[in-house]
């Protein structure tokens, strides 16, 4: 047995970053992972966009604390993990900024849009930092931007400190290898099994008592344990479930008590990326030497639209009682080594048998290409040479690489908070 001031459970992207950041103010702490760092929720098939309207960088220590109060966690939250990816520099993993656009490609989102651009104005109004963020309210404005993007887009919201992670693996391990350099262990294969409250005589070495004592198993098998006074879900998905499991066997008189437990609504997305055939090695698509895939990152409104208006959850919103989709989300970034990675389609975890791979494609494919003209080039190309053949090649067949994942989602699709 050993014993920190903290233990993490969970090492995808939260539970390494936060160990990381604990490491830094000088908190013992040691992170537990059942798989490898990154590998084991979301956060390896992540396609790692990150949105980020304000530089945390360019203020004062002090002007951060007031930072967390005054602007919006949301806000907050995003720039911060900018900032860390920046931070904790490593060859496997990049932070690359190259901006991104939330586009609007019907009057009803464009009105939308400009909403939102009056509201992050208002949220970061005489504030430090100030919002980094143009509003482009024409197609020429935007093009200029993005070329890729084609005449449907009327508006957008262009963030230029937005950007994606190269390889989201790369910087969970990253994080926990920088934790592990300022005195955390960090370990893999390790699966806790059990969270219960200290027995009297589980005593630190200055004689006071740890209130946990978390048991986990590594690939021995043999259950291992550690005291702590601190213990973290950051098991993605499975957080509520943890927490509730877990919390429940803590006493009443117990202080402080646990946070009591969060919903976590299990949202799946498919995202693809086409690059596997030769065309699509490279930024130029072929056959179009005027044609570029999108250099920037690039968000559609719709779906978020409704998301923010309504608090049901977010399967709610985006489909209906027959699990039929109601609206669109997609995202597209560009790749390291060239092409395009897309993802959307956010879809109940539990509902998703019954669509397959092949309807997600086509759904998120025939939206997306009717504002990335590339695309619509390329696929209007590939259907045209091989007429029939084309649709009905499988994914595989037509060199489409694609995944599915599961992300965790609050309620609402807003932060979820403990400060107020
Ligand atoms: C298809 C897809 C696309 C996405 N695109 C984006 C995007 O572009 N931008 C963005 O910001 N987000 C995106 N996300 C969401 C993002 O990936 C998640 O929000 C994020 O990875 C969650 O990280 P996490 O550390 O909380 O959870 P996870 O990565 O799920 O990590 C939880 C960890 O807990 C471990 N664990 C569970 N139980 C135990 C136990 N008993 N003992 C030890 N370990 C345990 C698991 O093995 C796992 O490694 C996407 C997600 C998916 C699936």
């Amino acid at each position: 047995m050993h014993e920190v001031d903290c233990v993490v459970v969970g090492g995808g992207i939260v539970g390494t970053a936060l160990t990381y950041c604990l490491s830094k103010f000088g908190i013992q702490t040691t992170l537990l992972e059942q798989s490898a760092f990154g590998t084991g929720g979301s956060t390896g098939l992540s396609a790692a966009t990150v949105w980020c309207g304000v530089d945390l960088a360019t203020t004062e220590h002090d002007e951060k604390k007031q930072q967390l109060t005054d602007l919006e966690e949301d806000m907050y939250l995003c720039a911060k993990s900018r900032q860390l990816y920046k931070e904790v520099k490593c060859k496997e993993c990049q932070y690359m900024e190259t901006g991104a656009l939330e586009i609007a490609t019907s009057a009803t989102e464009l009105s939308f849009l400009r909403h939102q651009w009056d509201t992050y104005q208002q949220r970061t109004s005489g504030k430090t930092p100030s919002l980094q963020a143009e509003w482009l309210n024409s197609n020429d404005a935007v093009r200029q931007k993005e070329p890729a993007l084609s005449q449907s887009v009327l508006g957008a919201i262009y963030t230029p400190l937005s950007g994606f992670v190269s390889t989201p693996i790369g910087c969970a391990r990253a994080f926990a290898d920088a934790a592990e350099r300022m005195g955390a262990i960090c370990a893999e294969g390790a699966r806790v099994t059990n969270v219960v409250p200290c027995s009297d005589n589980v005593a630190t070495s200055a004689g006071t008592k740890r209130r946990f004592m978390v048991e986990y198993t590594c690939e021995s098998k043999q259950t291992q344990q550690v005291a702590t006074d601190h213990v973290v879900f950051a098991t993605g998905y499975f957080t509520d479930v943890m927490q509730r499991a877990f919390t429940s066997q803590t006493t009443e008189s117990q202080t402080p008590q646990p946070l009591p437990p969060t919903t976590i609504v299990p949202v799946q997305g498919q995202i693809f990326q086409l690059d596997k055939e030769p065309p699509m090695t490279k930024t130029k698509v072929q056959n179009y030497p005027n044609l570029q895939w999108p250099q920037k990152v690039i968000f559609t409104v719709r779906g978020y639209e409704y998301w923010k208006n309504h608090t049901t959850s977010p399967p709610k919103v985006t489909h209906d009682a027959t699990g039929k989709r109601l609206t669109h989300h997609a995202y597209l970034r560009p790749r390291i080594q060239g092409g395009l990675l897309a993802g959307g389609s956010r879809i109940p975890a539990g509902a998703t048998k019954h669509i397959t791979d092949e309807e997600l494609f086509h759904d998120n494919v025939s939206y997306m290409r009717s504002f990335l003209t590339p695309l619509d080039h390329y696929l209007a190309l590939k259907e045209e040479e091989e007429e029939e053949d084309f649709r009905k090649k499988t994914l595989e067949e037509r060199g489409i690489d694609y995944w599915r994942g599961t992300m965790p989602f609050s309620p609402n699709g807003q932060v979820i908070s403990y400060s107020n």
